[in-house]
C-alpha cells in the first residue's frame, strides 16, 4: 500500500492549507499511486514558527539526550526497513535491495552522526597573560532549511537532518514531491522515537517558491541543498544575498581512470556495478571511462558484457538489478544526449535506446568513439550511460579528467603505487576511489569542489558546517 503523504509541522501530520495536493506516479507502471500535500505561504510560516521554537527546546537539550533520540530513531527505521523499501521502489523504481540498503544505510549515518554529535568539542588556547581563560565554544548555526532531490529519497534527508539533529539544530526538510512516501518514514522513525515538536518540520509543493521564501526568512540560519548545479547556484547566490550559511552539493561528471596494469576483470566488474547501480541515477556516478590505449579494447568488451547483463525491470520483481528512470524527464534527456553523440560519430556498442512504451525503462548504454564536442562528454547524463575514451598516458588522462567545471567524484584502478599517488595529488575532485568502491560511507568526507559545490556531507566535516565558532576570552578577577 502506498499512503497519501502529508506535511508534518509542529509535531502535526496534516493537509496543506489551501487542500492542492500533487500526484505520486510509479515510473515502472506509470500509475498514480497517491497524492502529496502542497505546502502554501502559510504552512511555510507555521513551519518557521515552529522551527524557531523547536530550535530553542533543542539546543537547551544535552548532547547525550539527543544522541539517545537519534540512535533510537535510527533502531525504528530499522525496524520498518522492509515496508519502507517498498514504498522508496514504487515511487522511486530502484530495486527493492538498494531500496533497503538506503534504509538501512541511513540508520549508521544516523547513528554515526549521534554518536559524533557527542563530541563537538571547543577548547580552550592558552593564553598571554597569568589568569586569563581563551575559549573557543562551538554552538549549532541554529534553524536549517534543507532542499533534497528523488534520486536517493531517504539518503540525501539523512545526512543533513542527522548533521542538523546531532549538533543542536532544528531543521525545516523540502523533500522531493515525485518521492515523498519514504522521506516521510524517515521523518515519522524521528517523531516516533521522542523528537521535541517544531524541531522536525517537512514539506513538499513548488521547489522554488519554497526556497525563496525558506531562504531569506530571517529564522533560517543555514542552507543545504543537494541537486544539479544550476539550481545550486541559484540557492547558493540567494543565501549569499541573505548571508547564510550553505552547504552546495551539485552535479558531476566523474572520470574512472583504467591504467594498463589494471586489473581489467576488476575494473569492469566493480565500475559496471556502480554505473547502473539506481540507473545511474547519482551525483557520483562513473560516466567518462578514461581508459589506457593497451587494455582498452578488453575493458570495453568486459564491461559491455556486464551491460548487457544487467537485468532492467519493475524494482519488485526478484532478479531485477536496474529499475525504471525515476521520471519522464529522464527518458527524452538521455535520448537527446545519445542521438547527439550518434549524430557527431559515437559508436553504441550496447543499449541506447529506451525499453518498450510503458514505463520509463532505458537500455544500459555504453559509447565508444566520444570527442569533446559531444553533449555527453560535457553534460552530466544522470542515467545508464557509459563513455568509453582512450588515453595515452597520465598527463593527457589527467587533462581530460579535469578539463570539466565539475568536481566531485572520481574512480582509478592500477597497479602503480606511484601513479595512485599521482592520481590523489593531481585530479581535481572532492573524492577518489582507487581500486574498489570506497565513497559515501557516514564516517568520511562527501563532496565537491569547482561546480560541484563546497561543504561536506561526510565525516566530522558535515557537523562542523552546521556550528557557530565561538570565542570568549575571560580573565579572573
Ligand atoms: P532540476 O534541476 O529541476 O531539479 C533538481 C532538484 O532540485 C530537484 O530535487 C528539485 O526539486 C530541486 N529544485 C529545482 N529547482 C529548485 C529551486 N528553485 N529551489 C529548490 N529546489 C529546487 O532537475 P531534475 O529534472 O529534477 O533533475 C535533473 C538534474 O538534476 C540531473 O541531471 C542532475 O544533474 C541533477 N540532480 C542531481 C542530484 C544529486 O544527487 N546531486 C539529484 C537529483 C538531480
Amino acid at each position: 500500500m502506498y499512503p497519501d503523504v502529508q506535511l508534518f509541522i509542529d509535531g502535526q501530520w496534516r493537509p496543506g492549507t489551501g487542500g492542492k495536493t500533487i500526484e505520486v506516479i510509479n515510473p515502472a507502471t506509470e500509475e498514480r499511486i497517491g497524492t502529496v500535500a502542497h505546502a502554501t505561504t502559510a504552512d511555510l510560516d507555521e513551519a518557521l514558527a515552529a522551527a524557531d521554537r523547536g530550535f530553542k527546546v533543542w539546543r537547551a537539550t544535552s548532547a547525550f539526550e539527543r544522541y539517545k533520540l537519534i540512535r533510537k530513531a535510527a533502531d525504528i527505521l530499522r525496524s520498518r526497513a522492509d515496508s519502507i523499501a517498498e514504498m522508496m521502489t514504487q515511487e522511486q523504481g530502484k530495486p527493492l535491495a538498494e531500496a533497503k540498503m538506503e534504509v538501512m544505510g541511513a540508520a549508521d549515518t544516523a547513528d554515526w552522526l549521534a554518536e559524533e554529535g557527542r563530541r563537538t568539542y571547543g577548547r580552550v588556547v592558552p593564553a598571554r597573560a597569568e589568569g586569563v581563560y581563551q575559549l573557543v565554544i562551538k554552538e549549532p548555526v541554529g534553524p536549517v532549511a534543507a532542499f533534497t532531490p528523488w534520486n536517493f529519497p531517504i539518503n540525501q534527508i539523512v545526512r543533513k537532518l542527522c548533521s542538523a539533529l546531532a549538533t543542536g539544530c532544528s531543521i525545516i526538510v523540502k523533500a522531493p514531491e515525485e518521492t515523498p512516501a519514504s522521506p516521510a518514514e524517515l521523518i515519522r522513525a524521528f517523531n516516533d522515537a521522542g523528537i521535541p515538536k517544531g524541531v522536525i518540520g517537512l514539506v513538499y509543493g513548488v521547489p522554488a517558491e519554497i526556497s525563496e521564501y525558506l531562504i531569506p526568512h530571517p529564522v533560517i540560519r543555514k542552507v543545504t541543498f543537494t541537486g544539479s548545479t544550476p539550481v545550486g547556484k541559484m540557492l547558493a547566490a540567494l543565501a549569499g544575498q541573505h548571508m547564510k550559511r550553505a552547504t552546495m552539493e551539485l552535479g558531476g561528471h566523474a572520470p574512472a581512470f583504467v591504467f594498463d596494469d589494471a586489473d581489467v576483470a576488476l575494473a569492469s566488474k566493480t565500475l559496471a556495478a556502480s554505473k547502473f547501480r539506481n540507473a545511474g541515477q547519482v551525483c557520483v556516478s562513473p560516466t567518462r571511462f578514461l581508459v589506457q590505449e593497451k587494455v582498452f579494447d578488453s575493458f570495453v568488451d568486459q564491461f559491455t558484457e556486464h551491460a548487457k547483463a544487467v537485468k532492467v525491470g519493475n524494482g519488485l520483481e526478484s532478479g531485477v538489478t536496474m529499475g525504471p528512470l525515476a521520471n519522464d524527464r529522464r527518458i527524452p534527456a538521455m535520448e537527446a544526449l545519445i542521438n547527439d553523440a550518434r549524430g557527431k560519430g559515437a559508436e553504441v556498442r550496447t543499449g541506447g535506446n529506451r525499453i518498450g512504451n510503458k514505463g520509463y525503462f532505458f537500455e544500459p548504454t555504453v559509447l565508444t568513439g566520444a570527442t569533446r564536442e559531444m553533449r555527453i562528454m560535457n553534460e552530466e547524463p544522470f542515467g545508464p550511460v557509459a563513455v568509453m575514451v582512450p588515453f595515452r598516458d597520465f598527463d593527457e588522462a589527467i587533462e581530460e579528467a579535469n578539463r570539466l567545471p565539475f568536481g566531485l567524484a572520481s574512480y582509478a584502478f592500477t597497479r602503480s603505487a606511484k601513479t595512485a599517488q599521482a592520481l590523489g595529488d593531481k585530479t581535481e575532485a572532492g573524492m577518489m576511489t582507487i581500486n574498489h568502491l570506497g565513497l559515501a560511507l557516514p564516517e568520511v568526507p562527501f563532496g565537491g569542489i569547482k561546480d560541484s559545490g563546497y561543504g561536506s556531507e561526510g565525516g566530522i566535516e558535515a557537523l562542523e558546517s552546521y556550528l557557530n565558532t565561538k570565542f570568549v576570552s575571560q580573565a579572573g578577577l
